[in-house]
């Protein structure tokens, strides 16, 4: 499962739909085969990536409520190499229907351990919506790790430990197997006072989960959706494009043993010894702390 990448926050606005289709498409473009996942009503995955969400017929709605194949509502993308699950309209009452629903959590795990067409994925990326409701929580339980991009503010790091809390409860509850991928940051404006302060502040807590590549606010990134496309279709010289690309490539070598030949299959627990080069050691995973609110504490685990 160490493929399967949730990009989460439940604070809006923080670049994860921007990071989820970047990321996939800078991936795609060193040719690994992706695929998207777009579990946000919004839809913008969706049209980021260059697919009109007015023509989705088939989402993935129709995979969590009426427990349709995933296969079937996969389409290609203008981007090399990446597929797309796409979300549409439908969507919106996913949350409510899913109170009621059997194995509510499980619903998007289910649909893709059922369906072995899946291992050709080289990455699976799912975009979340900004709360971690039942959507997010299904993304959660059908995947590995949890990438959080995250913007140098003054409530960044509250909102960082409600996420990890909600981490906890489902590694208790659904997957035990979930850690954090590591954390990105997003739309870095470093004449700010507070991005030096914020970003020493989170490096203290996550130590080398934060990872190096940071994405700067860039103008080219944010016109790049109105046109339906990723960054390095729309400015592939852009500051932008040049962050992606460098985040692709740090991922790429964090998860060196994830892609080696010697892969778990989708749907296996994590054997011993498969784990990615971030995974944390299950003694660790075990021990990782809830964040302080405030930000002012210390790591538990030393
Ligand atoms: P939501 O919580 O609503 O799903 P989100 O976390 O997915 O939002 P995005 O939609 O990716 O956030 O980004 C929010 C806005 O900021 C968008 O208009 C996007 O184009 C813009 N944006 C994202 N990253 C950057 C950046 N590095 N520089 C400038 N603008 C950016
Ligand atoms: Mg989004």
């Amino acid at each position: 499962m160490n493929n399967r990448i949730v990009v989460a926050n439940q604070k809006g606005g923080v670049a994860k739909t921007t990071t989820a289709v970047n990321l996939a498409s800078s991936l795609g473009q060193f040719g690994k085969k992706i695929l998207l996942i777009d579990l946000d009503p919004q839809a913008n995955a969706t049209s980021g990536i260059g697919v009109d969400k007015s023509k989705v017929s088939k989402s993935i709605y129709d995979v969590l409520i009426g427990e349709g194949d995933i296969e079937a509502i996969v389409i290609d993308t203008p981007s090399p190499n990446v597929r797309l699950a796409p979300a549409n309209l439908a969507l919106v009452g996913a949350e409510i229907e899913l109170v009621h629903a059997p194995r509510r959590e499980f619903r998007l795990a289910d649909s893709i351990n059922r369906n072995a067409s899946i291992n050709q994925y080289e990455f699976i990326i799912i975009d979340t919506p900004p709360s971690l409701g039942l959507l997010t929580v299904n993304a959660f339980t059908a995947a590995g790790s949890v990438l959080i991009p995250m913007q140098c503010e003054y409530y960044a790091l509250e909102g960082l430990a409600q996420l990890y809390q909600t981490v906890q409860l489902v590694r208790q509850k659904s997957n035990p197997a979930l850690h954090i991928e590591g954390l990105v940051f997003s739309m870095v404006d470093m004449r700010a006072n507070l991005t030096v302060q914020v970003m020493n502040e989170v490096k203290n807590i996550l130590k080398d989960k934060v990872y190096e590549s940071i994405i700067p606010r860039n103008v080219r990134l944010a016109e790049a959706p109105s046109f339906g496309k990723p960054i390095a279709a729309y400015d592939r010289h852009s500051k932008g494009a040049e962050a992606y690309e460098n985040l692709a490539k740090e991922f790429l070598k964090r998860h060196s043993q994830t892609l080696s030949p010697s892969r778990e299959r989708t749907g296996e627990a994590p054997g011993e010894g498969q784990a990615a080069e971030t995974t944390p050691s299950p003694a660790v995973v075990a021990a990782e702390p809830l964040l302080p609110v405030g930000g002012d504490g210390e790591r538990s685990s030393g």
